[in-house]
């Protein structure tokens, strides 16, 4: 069965003795590969590897970087079948929605090939009598990134070409569950002239990334995943002295107003709730409907929920694939159960589908809930998984208070044609990311990402130019050139003149 190794130095690497993970086939249930996961061990060869090209790295021009980042983006926008193709056979999604990821994902690469403009300091001329003064963007030298399942091209992408563009070197401990991606891009980079060293990944589990996290040569990491691991994240992280950016889960609300265009509103509804199955971070969980909205809006879901077509992601037709694994489709339906035993709607039911041609698939069909009470689970856990939630109020006041006081706050919509409503709802909101009459509002790579509260913990939003301040580090010079007037020894503190 074919193994997927680590990639250090430039290559693939393959110790003596390793762990492995099983690596599946969502819509098929089998097992396709297999995965290295990394001894301590493993994962000091490879920060070793990147502390010895960050030496070099780091003093490349910005001419030679810019060259090398513009030729990664041609690489991925030539091969973006092919990483698509990995993306669908390891995470289920369909062949759409993983070109989207890719593409989303280049747009970052793009961002960072502009990093010439991005890095510039400061220059401040006579801040006292011949005395220049001046700010430079340094790397930080090595850096690490641990990322989630959803996205296994995109959400790295969202680290390594800013922090590699910004002259440091990478370590990156993709997802066990769906590892290819992170090797085809090491290629990539290796193809468009990236020095050995400079990029490296370490597959496996918590040894691997414990050993990131306490490593001292690693000055800082940046994190995707789950709330708890991304508080875990953050919290060791720092005590052993590193910045850290932890991006963590999310429960993203749809407010719908009385006055809204409900087909709109049901189509956005029903494409942010079940696209790649609900796992997005940014995936709308619970619509909102204030006034007598449900009463359009959820016969208008169910309509449309009758005729998402499930099924493997290769497939033309399919719009949804399957659940990452067994376990977690599982979790998911078991979601549901709980849904019904607590006494919300149940009016579109996913749980017994079955597909005729992959009958071992992890699928789950689409499932909508309505008369959800913020006391439900369904309605407080973040499921990740093709189930919606509808929860009826009387009052904007109403909704805008479950936004605000849901302890997530990653994104959140608003769908009503009233722009006096849409720019109170903008400046009361508290989450970091914000759509009018748009479900999925995923900055775009000049702007930067990240929640609020359990969201995010860390004073960085990941890639824009928050990702660029993230990945630096600001040295500020004062110089003066020796002239005639120099009058010698003076221990009274520098006084601008
Ligand atoms: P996860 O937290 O289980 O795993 C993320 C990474 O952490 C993986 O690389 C995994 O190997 C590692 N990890 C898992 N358990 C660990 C532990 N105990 N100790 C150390 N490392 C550990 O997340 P996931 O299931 O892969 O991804 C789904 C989650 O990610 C969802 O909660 C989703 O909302 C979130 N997510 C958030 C964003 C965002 O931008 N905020 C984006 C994508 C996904």
């Amino acid at each position: 069965m074919k193994v997927i190794r680590h990639w250090i130095d430039g290559k693939t690497y393959e110790p003596a003795s390793d762990r492995h993970g099983d690596v599946y086939n969502p819509a098929t249930g089998e097992i396709q590969s297999r995965v290295a996961f990394a001894s301590t061990e493993v994962v000091d060869v490879a920060v070793e590897a990147a502390v010895r090209a960050a030496k070099s790295w780091k003093s490349v021009s910005i001419a030679k970087r810019t060259k090398i980042l513009f030729a990664f983006r041609q690489l991925v926008d030539k091969h973006q079948h092919e990483i698509a193709r990995l993306l669908t056979l390891e995470h289920g999604k369909v062949t759409g929605d993983a070109l989207g990821e890719v593409n989303r994902g280049l747009e970052v690469i793009e961002f960072a090939c502009g990093i010439a403009d991005l890095q510039k300091g400061e220059y401040s001329e006579n801040v006292s009598t011949e005395v220049d003064s001046y700010s430079i963007r340094q790397p930080l030298g090595v850096v690490a990134g641990i990322t989630p399942f959803n996205f296994p091209a995109m959400v790295p992408m969202w680290m390594y070409p800013i922090a590699i563009a910004c002259g440091n070197t990478f370590v990156l401990k993709p997802s066990e569950r769906d590892p290819s991606c992170a090797n085809f891009c090491a290629q990539l980079l290796a193809d468009a002239g990236l020095p050995q060293g400079v990029f490296n990944v370490v597959h496996g589990d918590k040894v691997a990334v414990d050993r990131l996290l306490e490593h001292p040569k690693i000055s800082a990491i940046s994190f995707v995943g789950s709330t708890p691991i991304a508080q875990y994240i953050y919290e060791t992280g720092t005590r052993h002295g590193k910045r850290v950016q932890a991006l963590g889960g999310a429960k993203n609300h749809m407010i719908v107003l009385p006055d809204a265009d409900m087909e709109l509103a049901a189509d956005a509804a029903v494409s942010a709730g079940y696209g790649s199955a609900g796992e997005r971070c940014m995936a709308i969980s619970v619509v909102v409907c204030v006034g007598n909205a449900a009463d359009k809006l959820v016969p208008l879901m169910k309509e449309r929920i009758a005729k998402l077509r499930v099924g493997d992601g290769f497939e033309a037709q399919s719009e949804m694939g399957p659940l990452i694994n067994k376990a977690h489709r599982d979790k998911v339906a078991g979601y549901v159960d709980k849904g019904v035993a607590e006494g919300a709607t149940l009016v579109s039911d996913g749980r017994t589908l079955a597909i005729a041609n992959r009958p071992g698939g992890f699928f789950l069909g689409p499932c909508l809930f309505d008369n959800v009470s913020p006391s439900m689970t369904i309605y407080k856990d973040e499921i990740f998984g093709p189930v919606l939630s509808t929860t009826r109020v009387a009052t904007y006041d109403e909704a805008i208070h479950l936004v605000n006081t849901n302890p997530y706050a990653n994104g959140v919509a608003l769908f009503t044609n009233d722009g006096g409503a849409a720019r109170k709802f903008q400046h009361e909101v508290e989450v970091g990311m914000v759509g009018i009459n748009v479900p999925i509002p995923v900055p775009m790579a000049y702007y930067s990402f990240g929640g609020w509260k359990a969201s995010l913990f860390g004073d960085h939003h990941i890639y824009g130019r928050d990702g660029v301040h993230f990945y630096t580090r600001t040295k500020a010079v004062t110089s003066r050139w020796p002239d005639p007037r120099h009058r010698g020894v003076d221990l009274g503190f520098p006084q601008n003149r």
